[in-house]
This record gives C-alpha cells, structure tokens and sequence, in this order.
C-alpha cells in the first residue's frame, strides 16, 4: 500500500474550523484565517507536510565541543536518533520546541498527519498565552523565530505570512 503525507483540502478544512474556537486569540487577530495562513505558509495547505530535517540542531552536523554544549538535544538525538531534529506536519512545529513546551515526548506519532496538527494547535495555544502577540506580524515573529518579544524579526516570513493571512480574511 503506498502511503502519502498529504493531507486532503478537506481534512485540513475541517481541522482548522474545529480548532479555532480553541485559539485564544488577541481581538485583532482572526484565528481561523491565522490557522490557515500558517498551514498555507509551511505545508501549501497540507500539499507539502513532509518532516524537514533542521542540519543546525543534529548533533551528526556537528563536532563533539557543539555536543557537550547542546546536551539536551543530543540526549534526545541519542534516543530518537534525527526524528528529534525535525518538524512536522501541516504547521511544522519543531520537535524540541513541543519537547521544551511539555507536549510530547515520543516524536514517532508526529508521522500522523492529524496528531502532528493537534500537537501544533496545543503549541501555538501555549505560545499565544505566554507571548501575547497582537498582530499577525507578532504571530509570525512567534511562529518562526521562537518570539515575538525578542530582537528578531524574521521579516520575510513575516510579510508572506501577513499576505496569506490577508487572502484568508477575504474568504470568510
Ligand atoms: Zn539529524
């Protein structure tokens, strides 16, 4: 039987609806068209959901001095092997992120599509409360970089993410 990742436009209709009420999203920010954007931006909508291998964060691209500094990561490298080094799913979260925000453990149930999007969802829950972004911007910045409270502003991101965020507003 072959086996695809891709997730149906169907599916990933109804994924985002049910989970929307669940975000608690500032008054400026549209979570449904949030939802979407993001899946649009890292998987076109579920057509591209495939685990991505992050090189900068696996302890094979690195020498012994990176190891004994990132011990955290290459304790989990060592149990999980590269599953610890990617993100998954329609949204692509990042596995030491899910790992770091108490989520999950285990990366192996993260190749069904659907729990990779839940485990997304709990994420960007999590991050919401703590960071409060109050833009789509702030929701980009969050979403890429690890904060929007910080120096960095992954601005490319940032302006694609707001343009498929504007096209989702006009579909509701
Ligand atoms: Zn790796």
């Amino acid at each position: 039987m072959a086996v695809k990742m891709e997730v149906a436009p169907s599916d990933l209709d109804s994924w985002t609806l049910e989970a929307a009420p669940s975000i608690p999203s500032s008054a400026l920010v549209n979570p449904l068209a949030m939802l979407r954007a993001l899946c649009r931006q890292e998987s076109s909508y579920g057509a591209n959901p495939v685990p991505r291998h992050e090189a900068i964060w696996c302890p094979n691209e690195h020498d012994k001095q990176w190891r004994d500094m990132h011990k955290v990561a290459t304790a989990r490298h060592r149990d999980w092997g590269c599953l610890a080094c990617c993100s998954y799913g329609v949204m692509q979260p990042f596995y030491h992120t899910l790992v770091d925000h108490g989520i999950l453990l285990d990366p192996t149930p993260l190749l069904d599509q659907r729990i990779a999007f839940d485990k997304a969802v709990a994420l960007l829950i999590k991050k919401i409360l703590k960071q409060r972004p109050q833009s789509i911007f702030g929701i980009g910045d969050m979403w890429n970089s690890g904060s929007c409270n910080d120096l960095i502003h992954p601005t490319n991101y940032m302006n694609s993410l707001e343009h498929h965020y504007n096209e989702e507003l006009k579909r509701l």
